[in-house]
């Protein structure tokens, strides 16, 4: 039986570890903390990701290695790739870790980014605001999440505010500066590539966030074709570009019928939860197929679905289990603030039915803020 070695251990572990057991496969979640929540679902290895000790164990427990993050120092990614295969590889890693490197990439491969420069001292702050302009938005290149690691700028009598909250890791992280765009909607594409190049994407995937966070996904999104075909055709170009293997998400901006890409997330994506319940073939199931070299699955859609993230703690389950479309996952993490502790999954067979679930779910958990703008976007 072959051992999927995952690093990280956090939900997407979770949900790789629940779709392994189909397969036959067992998973080795390697985290840093004893309560990281995948280790409910799979053994797990407590261990620092630069320790070499910690990585071979790993190594000599899993026959191929995936990941729940993208942060995983890149020398140890590459460690582990000299010792078994690694997918993605290091080398695709690389470039999504760094905001930088990432819409470069896009830039080169003709896809439409938001303005960006490299910022790596406060003077370099001041230019690029001023080339920019504003609004605009202060990032770290490397390791941020959740919108953490971001300053708006709304006027340049920010950029001090800005530099105080960010400045001390320019060395460390670097900097980015990017034009903040008044989007209509933002979009992400869940696609996999397989170790053949077998490429697919699932159906694109309307994204509500609130506080940099992600509140809602609304699948099919409603757009015309044309936004759909583009999307694909952004992420088959990136996929083939970094010869990845895999699951990722290309997370975009729509503006005027235009598409601009956000980031790419290198793995399973929040964003393609809905696919557990609404797809042939889930995210993770298909991740799995991937790194294994297996046949990928179908990824089309079982009518609507609609997903809320749970965030700081867990609601009442019971209106959504009553529902008929209703799915419930509980991550079993503490409540914290700010944390990502479950989700729900709302599938039906067509856009009102899928309304009217919303509906009665929003009321039943108090909700209303969090369901209005899918409810707004089916009604429409
Ligand atoms: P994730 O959890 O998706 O990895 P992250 O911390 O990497 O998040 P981003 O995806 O860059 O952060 O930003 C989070 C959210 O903030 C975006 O989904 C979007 O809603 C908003 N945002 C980020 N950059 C911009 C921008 N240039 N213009 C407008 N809104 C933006
Ligand atoms: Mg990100
Ligand atoms: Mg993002």
């Amino acid at each position: 039986m072959d051992t999927v070695g995952i690093l990280g251990g956090g939900q997407l572990a979770r949900m790789l570890a629940l779709a392994a057991a189909p397969l036959g496969l067992r998973v080795l979640v390697m985290d840093t903390v004893a309560d990281a929540c995948a280790g409910q679902c799979a053994p797990l290895l407590v261990g620092d990701y630069r320790d070499e000790a910690a990585l071979a164990e790993f190594a000599a427990k899993a026959g191929v290695a995936t990941f729940d993050f993208e942060n995983v120092p890149a020398a140890s990614a590459q460690w582990l790739a000299r010792r078994i295969p690694v997918y993605p590889g290091p080398g695709a890693l690389a470039v999504a870790q760094d905001r930088l490197a990432e819409k470069t990439l896009f830039r080169e491969l003709g896809i439409p980014v938001p303005d960006f420069v490299d910022v790596p001292t406060r003077e370099a702050l001041e230019a690029a605001v001023a080339r920019i302009g504003t609004p605009c938005i202060l990032k770290t290149r490397r390791l941020g999440y959740d919108g953490k690691g971001q300053f708006r700028i709304r006027s340049t009598a920010d950029v001090g505010a800005a530099w105080a909250a960010l400045g001390a890791q320019a060395a460390e992280v670097g900097l980015i500066l990017e034009a903040f765009v008044p989007f209509e909607r933002e979009l992400s594409v869940v696609a996999v590539r397989g170790r053949d190049g077998d490429f697919r994407t699932w159906p694109l995937t309307e994204n509500w966030h609130v506080d940099g966070v992600l509140s809602a996904s609304l699948a099919p999104a409603r757009c015309e074709p044309a936004i759909e075909a583009q999307a694909h055709a952004h992420a088959r170009a990136l996929a083939e570009r970094l010869d990845y293997t895999g699951v990722f998400a290309l997370e975009l901006f729509c503006r005027d019928g235009v598409l601009l890409a956000n980031e790419l997330a290198p793995r399973v994506h929040n964003s393609g939860h809905w696919t557990i319940e609404g797809a042939e073939t889930s995210q993770f199931e298909n991740h799995l197929r991937a790194v294994l070299g297996l046949p990928l699955g179908a990824t089309r859609m079982i009518g609507h679905a609609c997903m809320l993230n749970w965030i700081g703690a867990m609601p009442d389950p019971a209106p959504v289990l009553r529902e008929p479309g209703g799915h419930w996952h509980d991550y079993g993490k503490q409540a914290r603030d700010g944390r990502k502790v479950g989700h729900a999954t709302l599938r039906a067979d067509t856009p009102q039915a899928l309304q009217a679930a919303l509906e009665r779910v929003g009321t039943a958990l108090e909700r209303q803020a969090q369901v209005a703008p899918v409810i707004e976007r089916l009604a429409g």
